[in-house]
């Protein structure tokens, strides 16, 4: 593996003490990780966190142990309808951008012939048989968790008989559901998962891998332990809903190890989900809000994918910092997302530079100030406390745009900023005063005019104190620049439990709000798509990397500069 990404998890978790343990024990002198998305949708932060953890071990325990421990990323493609090289592609993409690369790339399909052939062999072993109840007839027998199941009636066919039904199922000689392969296990068994499973079914539809050549296709529960014993994987990190698979996975392994000769033997352990309030964390909720066109597509910025994250500004490192924060546990929790705001804002804070730009802008006109005249003010990109350097020059001249919110035509207490007979700072130039304002026939302010203190440049004024800086450009250089505002996906904590699509009525409704005729100062007209600044006194800020053009300036907010979400709940 060859990566530049730091450990990603703290320490000390329990996987870590497992993996200590089997090493201090000799049951492993290696490590080997796969991370196995199914490449049905994209990657959300969630599977961040089970990324870091993998490819984190791998990189970990190399270094320890030298070259053997690998961590290998699997499409788990047992699941033809659902499934696309479109995703497999973004996930690659996702995996690399985060700063970690695998040391094999692998697919359940790679390994159908060896699963069907184990299949033949457990049927023979007396271990599996072809059921041939309809798929509502399987759930029936099934029994619940206070009722045992019953046995299928083709529990007890021969060996000869299934073998003949299970090759002809891979024929292509059955329709879909005529028959399934199930393991031969215990109807009555307290775990459902062990109640005779399902390991194979007939679906006549072509695989994005392996075209027609399969018309059967093999169960997750039985596809996942056999590619992890194949590829020599020693732990199988997954999420806590699969415990109770787990019983499954390892009859799979032990009843298939001997035979099949596998160069290790896996187990699988469970660690919490990321759960993360006011988003949605599920691949299926995700698909929904993207074919249901209630966001633009797997990566706009509202969206906690990957790919949407990226484009909303987030920084890999920003990302792995979160899930080193949340660390690895065995119960589940749920995360606020400020700590996630807290991580890109860190981030952020140590490396983007400083710049002005007014969102909604209102005209200043300098009545004092000679028409022609252009000063080329120093401003630094990183305030003084930081260990960074470099600046450049803001031109001011006679016009400037300051901020509306920055103006009030009657001043509340304690308003420290622009307002008829009121002084304040500009940012990086001098004071101004304003001396009167221009309305429009429905009285709204549209301009002000103004006079500066020529002695008050890196100087206070004489006599009085100024309270206020407020941010400004010149209104002759300025760019013009779209501006997206984007918030969190959803107005509530949780969705409502309840009907699937529930969730869609807590999508919060200003998550994006779309500012046009915003003025960047000058050097703004340089950036490029992917470059970030914080906009001073309103937050951090990516151009965007779709639709940013030089001359056409598009800019996301990646964040606020503080936490204004938990002030406005208050409110
Ligand atoms: P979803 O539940 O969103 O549909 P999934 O679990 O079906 O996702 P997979 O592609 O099967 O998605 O997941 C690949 C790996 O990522 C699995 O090992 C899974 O356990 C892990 N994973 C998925 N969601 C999370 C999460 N929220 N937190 C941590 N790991 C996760
Ligand atoms: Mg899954």
């Amino acid at each position: 593996m060859t990566s530049s990404a730091p450990a990603s998890t703290k320490p000390g978790d329990f996987i870590r003490d497992i993996i200590n343990d089997d090493l201090a024990a000799g049951r492993h002198d290696k490590v080997l990780t796969r991370f196995p998305p199914e490449p049905n949708g994209f990657l959300h932060i969630g599977h961040a966190k089970s990324i870091c953890l993998n490819f984190g071990l791998a990189l970990e325990y190399r270094e320890r142990l030298g070259s053997g421990s690998r961590c290998h990323l699997r499409f788990d493609d047992t699941d033809p309808a659902k499934e696309d090289t479109l995703f497999e592609d973004g996930i690659q993409a996702d995996v690399r951008w985060l700063g970690f690369d695998w040391d094999g790339l692998y697919h359940a399909s790679d390994y159908f012939e060896q699963m069907y052939d184990y299949g033949e062999h457990l049927i023979k072993e007396g271990k599996a048989f072809v059921c041939s109840l309809s798929d509502a007839e399987i759930k029936e027998y099934r029994g619940n968790v206070t009722t045992p199941g019953k046995n299928s009636p083709y529990r007890e066919r021969s060996v000869e008989e299934n073998l003949d039904l299970f090759r002809r199922m891979r024929k292509g000689e059955f329709k879909d559901g005529e028959h399934v392969l199930r393991g031969k296990i215990d109807m009555a068994n307290p775990n459902m998962k062990m109640r005779d499973p399902m390991l194979y079914r007939i679906r006549h539809t072509a695989h994005h891998m392996t075209g027609d050549k399969w018309c059967i296709y093999p169960m997750y529960d039985y596809a996942h332990p056999i590619s992890d014993a194949i590829e020599g994987i020693t732990h199988s990190i997954c999420t806590l809903e699969f415990e109770n698979n787990r019983e499954l996975y390892d009859w799979a392994i032990d009843n298939l190890i001997e035979y099949a000769k596998f160069p290790s033997r896996p187990h699988q352990y469970e660690f919490a989900r990321l759960n993360l309030n006011y988003t949605v964390l599920s691949k299926r909720r995700l698909l929904e809000l993207v074919e249901g066109n209630h966001v633009s597509g797997w990566d706009d910025p509202r969206l906690p994918t990957i790919a949407g994250l990226r484009r909303r500004g987030y920084t890999p490192e920003s990302i792995r910092a979160f899930c080193a924060t949340v660390g690895v546990a065995k119960a589940n929790s749920i995360v606020d997302m400020a700590q996630l705001e807290f991580c890109i804002r860190d981030d952020l804070n140590q490396n983007a530079p400083r710049v002005l730009a007014v969102l909604k802008p209102l005209k200043v006109v300098i009545e004092n100030y000679p028409d022609t005249e252009v000063q080329e003010l120093d401003a630094a990109y990183y305030p003084q406390d930081m260990p960074k350097e470099g600046s450049r020059k803001v031109p001011f001249c006679k016009e400037l745009y300051v901020e509306q919110d920055d103006f009030m035509l009657e001043p509340i207490k304690d308003f420290y900023r622009l307002a008829p007979g009121k002084e304040v700072r500009l940012r990086y130039a001098y004071c101004i005063t304003c001396t009167d304002v221009i309305k429009d026939a429905d009285g709204n302010v549209t301009e002000i005019r103004a006079t500066y203190d020529p002695e008050t440049l890196g100087a206070n004024p004489v006599g009085r104190k100024v309270k206020g800086t407020i941010h400004w450009v010149s209104a002759r250089h300025a760019v013009d620049a779209e501006v997206r505002l984007y918030d969190r996906l959803l107005s509530e904590e949780a969705p409502p439990a309840g009907k699937d699509s529930e969730f869609l009525n807590a999508v919060n409704p200003n998550a994006l709000q779309v500012l046009t005729g915003c003025k960047l100062e000058r050097s703004l007209s340089e950036s490029k798509p992917g470059e970030r600044f914080q906009f001073e006194r309103q937050g951090y800020f990516i151009a965007d990397e779709k639709d940013h053009k030089p001359g056409a300036p598009v800019f996301n907010r990646i964040v606020t500069l503080k936490d204004s979400w938990a002030r406005s709940q208050k409110k």
